[in-house]
């Protein structure tokens, strides 16, 4: 990879699978007017050696793609899937218009049976014109290649559903997890930017709290970490950033940096 080659992160979505506000909540948090309380469901464009990749496309890809005015893009990369992450794969039918091309989608075998089932019309021999045309790749615990650009999975368990997390060379990013191995934050350790999923205070029992967050972090060591997934359990972005340790903030929908 050239060193040339500016690498950019952009936060699609930063919310819970609910999104904030959630539908007919009153909280504080959801009555926020702050747009750093408004979440999408959790996804990241990332642009990285030349490509240009989605983790996660939820219910939301088609706002968020045009939110962010994106107009190119080379693959989607699920981390697992729940319909929070998968449910809005129907949309890459318009680069499949404007690339001329299918579309690539990397995801583990037990994530693409799934989407055999939840797109079953858009696979088989005789699909109905204009379904979206996905091309899958299988990935597992092994590096692969998009491009000759590699990137790294990372393995962590969300409850009892094996998740992956990607290391984007100086970047690593991890949603949807409540246990991640040493060995598995070993794959992490020496990126300058890493994400990680919270989705509250207490306990939850397929998500990383808060406190689980941080100690995660801290095992990874980054410089600059940034909470994604976050519900309205936790407290408005302003009074959430003041108490977070040094290094470690909230992200929001929008929020861009370069690596
Ligand atoms: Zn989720
Ligand atoms: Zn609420
Ligand atoms: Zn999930």
């Amino acid at each position: 990879m050239s060193a040339k080659v500016r690498n950019k992160i952009e936060f699609l979505g930063t919310g819970t699978s609910q999104g904030m506000p959630i539908i007919g909540c009153s909280c504080p948090v959801c009555r926020s007017d702050d747009f750093h309380d408004k979440r999408l469901r959790t996804s990241a464009y990332i642009e990285y050696g030349g490509l240009r990749l989605v983790v996660d496309a939820g219910p939301d890809f088609r706002q968020q793609i045009l939110r962010s005015g994106i107009r190119e893009l080379d693959a989607v990369l699920l981390t697992h899937m729940h319909k929070d992450h998968t449910g809005g794969l129907d949309d890459v039918r318009a680069f499949n218009y404007f690339m001329h091309r299918a579309f690539p989608i990397y995801a583990e075998p037990m994530v693409q049976d799934s989407l055999r089932r939840e797109y079953a019309y858009a696979f088989g021999d005789h699909r109905y014109p204009g379904v979206p045309d996905f091309v899958l790749h299988t990935i597992g615990e092994e590096p692969f290649s998009i491009g000759g650009v590699e990137i790294i999975p990372v393995r962590a368990m969300h409850y009892k559903l094996p998740i992956l997390g990607f290391r984007f060379g100086r970047l690593g990013y991890l949603t949807d997890a409540n246990y991640i191995s040493e060995e598995s934050i070993e794959r992490f350790r020496g990126v300058d930017i890493f994400v990680v999923s919270c989705i509250r205070r207490t306990p939850h029992i397929s998500h990383f709290s808060l406190d689980e967050a941080i100690d995660v972090c801290r095992r990874v060591g980054a410089r600059r970490c940034f909470l994604t997934h976050l519900s309205h359990q936790l407290e408005k972005y302003e009074d959430l950033s003041k108490t977070l340790p040094e290094g470690i903030e909230p992200a929001y929908d929008g929020l861009s940096l370069t690596f």
